[in-house]
């Protein structure tokens, strides 16, 4: 019988190189992200819009983290002290909530399609989008990359596996003020009025 210990963590990958290659599809359809270059050049973007401090933060949890990751990808015998024991049930519901996003993020994709950056810049010829899933919330990208992460988390239950990726999670949730306030200047009105009949991350069912 297969080890439930080693199928998690085969699946943990699996949906990691799945959600992956979906990036990479939509990525290069986008122009800008479909260079090894382009999508650096993005970084590095990206990166700026940080503080000194929070960039200090940023490096020690990604090395921390990163090596938490392999650990536990690896997971040799002398390295157990990261594992949260809180049940296989947990792990189970994890892949769910891994897997179903992706779907959702395919969706997404089609929608945004070239408008989407991995940092935050208003392209050429941007166009607001208010289709699809960015009829009731604004930042459907982001809602299904949080259910997906916290999905990977709920498999690993690996301590710095949490860590890492609950911090990366903090770090686009901050993204998301400054995002509205850089479409509000570029589309003013039209902007203001697509907040107020839809919801940031969950829809909105009142309308008032
Ligand atoms: N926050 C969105 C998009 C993430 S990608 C989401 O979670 O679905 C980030 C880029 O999307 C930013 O550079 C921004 O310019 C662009 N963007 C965000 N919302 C948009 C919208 N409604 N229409 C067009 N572009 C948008």
């Amino acid at each position: 019988m297969l080890d439930m210990d080693l199928f998690f963590r085969l699946s943990f990958v699996a949906l990691w190189a799945l959600f992956g290659v979906v990036r990479r599809y939509y990525g290069r359809k986008t122009g800008t992200h479909s260079t090894l270059a382009g999508v650096k050049e993005k970084l590095k973007t990206a990166e700026e819009d940080m503080g000194t401090g929070f960039k200090i933060i940023t490096a020690i949890i990604t090395v921390v983290g990163a090596v938490g990751l392999v650990l536990y990808l690896f997971s040799p015998p002398w390295w157990t002290w990261t594992f949260i024991p809180l049940g296989e049930w947990v792990q189970w519901l994890g892949i769910v909530m891994a897997l179903v996003p992706i779907f959702f993020l395919i969706w997404v994709h089609r929608h945004l399609d070239r408008q989407w950056s991995i940092a935050l810049e208003i392209q050429e010829d941007h166009r607001l989008i208010t289709t699809g899933p960015y009829r009731f919330v604004r930042h459907p990208m982001y809602l299904g990359i949080f259910v997906y992460t916290f999905g990977l988390m709920m498999i690993s239950l690996d301590l710095l596996v949490f860590l890492f990726f609950g911090f990366s999670i903090w770090v686009n949730y901050r993204r998301i003020p400054k995002e509205e306030q850089m479409l509000i200047e570029e589309f003013s009105d039209e902007y203001l009025e697509y907040m107020r009949r839809s919801g940031r991350l969950l829809p909105r069912f009142r309308h008032d």
